[in-house]
């Protein structure tokens, strides 16, 4: 049953990670967590498993992912931030219950405990976001190339020239399209 559902576009960067379950924001949006248990399956993949989720908090997700795209999105034009979605975030934030672990090999990771809540996993999306929002984290958002995406994505390259949110999606269906506009222009004989 779970084959119906588009696969999900996972990066390094969480917050984008999340904001990426719409994809095609531009042209016909493709929304990867539909459903709750769908949700479930995302938090899983990223590394904070919760044990349900209900409808209302689906909702409470999908608001706070849309907070994030409009903040990163603002934040790559160097715009002022949508004050509606600096309240969201830091709502999302001020609510979750998530305790920072450092690893054995000195990093740091998010761990919620055993019974936490949607909102504790939300707490770690919001912080993650703000972090890369406020320029906490070395790297820069920028906005994806690709006109039916657009979608912010935290460039962490060195050269900060990153052009597309994903290279397997976005990149590669900019270069085909780039190289059919190209065969077409060439004169047949
Ligand atoms: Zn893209």
């Amino acid at each position: 049953m779970r084959a119906e559902f588009p696969p999900f576009r996972l990066g390094k960067v969480l917050a984008t990670s999340f904001t990426a379950t719409l994809t095609e924001r531009r042209c016909d949006p493709v929304e990867h967590i539909p459903v709750p248990h769908r949700l479930l399956d995302w938090l899983a993949v990223s590394g904070l498993a919760v044990d349900s989720v209900t409808p209302a908090q689906l909702a409470l997700a999908r608001e706070l992912r849309e907070s994030i795209h409009a903040a990163a999105t603002a934040a790559a034009l160097h715009e002022d931030l949508p004050e509606p979605a600096v309240q969201v975030i830091n709502g999302c934030s001020a609510q979750g219950r998530a305790s920072a672990v450092l690893t054995a090999d000195g990093r740091r990771r998010w761990q919620l405990s055993p019974g936490s809540r949607l909102e504790d996993a939300l707490g770690v999306i919001a912080a993650d976001a703000i972090e890369i929002v406020s320029g906490e984290r070395d790297g820069t958002l920028a906005l994806c190339a690709s006109p039916t995406c657009q979608a912010a994505f935290f460039d962490t390259s060195q050269s900060r020239t990153r052009r597309w949110c994903e290279m397997n999606t976005c990149g590669n269906r900019m270069k085909k399209a780039r190289f059919n506009a190209n065969r077409s222009r060439t004169p047949r004989p």
